[in-house]
């Protein structure tokens, strides 16, 4: 948990440094911004660094040996929390807070936090997945926000403010935290090894819209595959929206039939296809100019196309990608959302 491991987010961490210089860290941060960015892993080494005795609170870094630190790499520092919605939940429950129903108040992260620190002068937790509080949870956090131990401090992450109470906001010190630059991501999955080569992890990185997280999925061969299958059908002249829908839908359930998983790769087919008509549409902006993707290329130079014509139909079409994203982000059964999107599609396609 150094700051050498962190790529990105300078601002950030010079914010952070200014404050500490000047002992005026809040009790409440919020950190927000895209998933996959870093922005847990940068509370955890606020976090260490605060806590670790040897190098000053001012230099905010730490040494990595002393007994704190130690503690922090174990994962058993007792004066530190990290907590978030469970893998099988769809929102942090109240439990988490304020303990189960018959030592409500006596147990969870509320009480912990009002106990004195034991191994340090402070107690730091990381409230990973916040927007995803309930209102029953938020409340129980909020008293704890309201009234902080002086020795506490308390980073919530979310990838979205929006669904955060106002009474929350209005006791954090929002962070907002930028997509990573592609370079960055690069490195960083080269770094992992994750890639074979430096061209694969520049592909990838291109891709991943800056997000560690999106990187990582489209290592996936299934992913890949479905991808390439996509822009394959999206240059069929005329575009099919029966036929296409059909072989996803096959493809989809070959990866796997699980809701959870269904509704997440149908998301990815929505971007996998903006990103093919936004590569469309760099290229007819900047006369045809090639794109990494073979199957732009030939879409592009296939047909004479409108240009004017063709870039305010792919503009819509983007419109209409965000908006059926949204559709099974809020539950719609996902096959019928891509029935209706290429539906949506062909009709736009026809319009070139
Ligand atoms: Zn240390």
């Amino acid at each position: 948990m150094n700051w050498d491991e962190i790529l990105g987010h300078q601002n950030q961490q010079e914010m952070f440094k200014r404050s500490v210089a000047r002992n005026r860290l809040s009790h409440a941060y919020l950190f927000v911004g895209p998933d996959g960015i870093g922005k847990k892993k940068f509370a955890q080494t606020i976090a260490a660094s605060l806590f670790c005795e040897t190098i000053p609170d001012s230099e905010l870094n730490s040494c990595g040996e002393c007994a704190n630190c130690k503690r922090m790499k174990a994962g058993s520092h007792p004066d530190f929390y990290l907590v978030g919605r469970p893998p099988d939940k769809r929102e942090i429950p109240i439990e988490v807070f304020a303990g189960s129903k018959d030592k409500r108040g006596r147990e969870g992260l509320c009480f912990e936090m009002s106990l004195r620190p034991m191994a340090s002068t402070r107690k730091i937790a990381i409230i990973d997945d916040a927007s995803s509080m309930n209102m029953e949870s938020a409340n129980s956090l909020l008293k704890t926000l309201e009234e902080p131990p002086e020795f506490s401090m308390m980073i919530l992450i979310a990838n979205n403010e929006n669904s955060i109470l106002p009474t929350i906001l209005s006791r954090c010190q929002k962070v907002r935290f930028q997509p990573l630059a592609a370079s960055d991501i690069s490195k960083i999955i080269t770094r992992l090894d994750w890639v074979e080569n430096s061209e694969q992890a520049d592909q990838i990185a291109a891709m991943s819209d800056g997000s560690l997280t999106l990187a990582q999925q489209l290592l996936d061969p299934e992913l890949r595959n479905l991808r390439e299958v996509l822009f394959g059908l999206l240059i069929n002249s005329p575009f099919n929206s029966v036929s296409t829908t059909k072989r996803i839908q096959e493809l989809l359930n070959e990866i796997g039939t699980e809701t959870v998983l269904l509704r997440e790769n149908s998301r990815w087919v929505i971007r996998f296809t903006v990103e093919f008509f936004q590569s469309v549409s760099k290229s007819i902006i900047s006369g045809n100019s090639k794109s990494m993707i073979s199957q732009v290329n030939q879409f592009v130079t296939l047909k004479e196309r409108k240009p004017e014509k063709a870039l305010s139909v792919i503009s819509d079409l983007i419109d209409m990608s965000g908006a059926i994203e949204q559709q099974i982000l809020q539950y719609s059964p996902a096959a019928l959302c891509m029935e209706g999107y290429f539906n949506n599609l062909g009709q736009k396609l026809r319009l070139f």
